[in-house]
Parts: C-alpha cells; sequence; structure tokens
C-alpha cells in the first residue's frame, strides 16, 4: 500500500524495506528492530507501528521527517529506489556499457548500486527530485 512512499523514502536515501505481509511484518520489524509504516487499519494499534493517514505519498513523507525529527538524515542520490541498498560510487568507464552515450558523454558523476548493479546519474531526473525534496523541506 505504501510503495510510493518507500521509494521516496530511498530517494531521500532513508533506510526503507517494503513488504506486503500483514500481522508478520511486526516479527521481522522487531527483528530487524524497524518501524512500521502502514494504512493497514488492523495494526493500527500494535506498538511498533506507525498509522498513516493519509493516502497522498508526499504528505506522508512530510509527516514521517518531521515526526521522526529525519531532516538532517536526508541523503539524495545514496540509496537503490530499487532495493534499498546503499550505492558506490563508479568511475564512469567501469559502466559506460550499462547506460545510454548520450549519459556517458554528458555526465561524470555516476552511483552503481551492488545488489541490482543499476547504474544512478544527476541527471533532470534527479535534479527534479532535488527540487521536489527541497520544496518539501522548506514546509517540514
Ligand atoms: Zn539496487
Amino acid at each position: 500500500m505504501l510503495g510510493k512512499l518507500c521509494k521516496l523514502l530511498r530517494i531521500c536515501g532513508i533506510d526503507a524495506a517494503y513488504s506486503n505481509q500483514g500481522m508478520a511484518i511486526l516479527l521481522e520489524a522487531r527483528k530487524q528492530n524497524r518501524i512500521v509504516l502502514t494504512r493497514n487499519t488492523r495494526l493500527q494499534k500494535k506498538k511498533e507501528v506507525f498509522f498513516m493517514k493519509t493516502s497522498d505519498p508526499v504528505e506522508q513523507l512530510e509527516h514521517i521527517i518531521s515526526e521522526f525529527k529525519l531532516k538532517n538524515r536526508i541523503a539524495p542520490f545514496s540509496r537503490c529506489i530499487e532495493c534499498n541498498c546503499k550505492l558506490k560510487a563508479v568511475d564512469k568507464t567501469l559502466i559506460r556499457n550499462s547506460i545510454p552515450y548520450f549519459t556517458y558523454k554528458h555526465f561524470d558523476e555516476f552511483a552503481l548500486c551492488p545488489n541490482c548493479r543499476r547504474v544512478f546519474w544527476k541527471g533532470s531526473h534527479y535534479k527534479r527530485m532535488l527540487k521536489d525534496i527541497r520544496h518539501l523541506l522548506r514546509r517540514t
């Protein structure tokens, strides 16, 4: 239910795991020392659960950043959006074959996910995201 929020958190560089499980998620969260963010009303009253009232992902993100005081922990471009792994800076000559030629020519800073091998760079999409995050931070 909170897939979009999960991606937004990762874009901000905040460690966010995702699961579709119901009650079983509580055990897993306890083991991994995580807080469960949910819209599932059946989990609402549990101790390690933070219930999201709004369905809007951006509002959810704002809420979490202020509630858990994460503003200073935000580090865009540091975590894989797909699998939550920490990104590693990579020399562009090493990933030349994994990216479009235009991108190779116009960008110098690249990061690689050691898990899914996805390559990230600070293109227009990144700049737009950064603008959104800054906008959000002014409001929280
Ligand atoms: Zn990845």
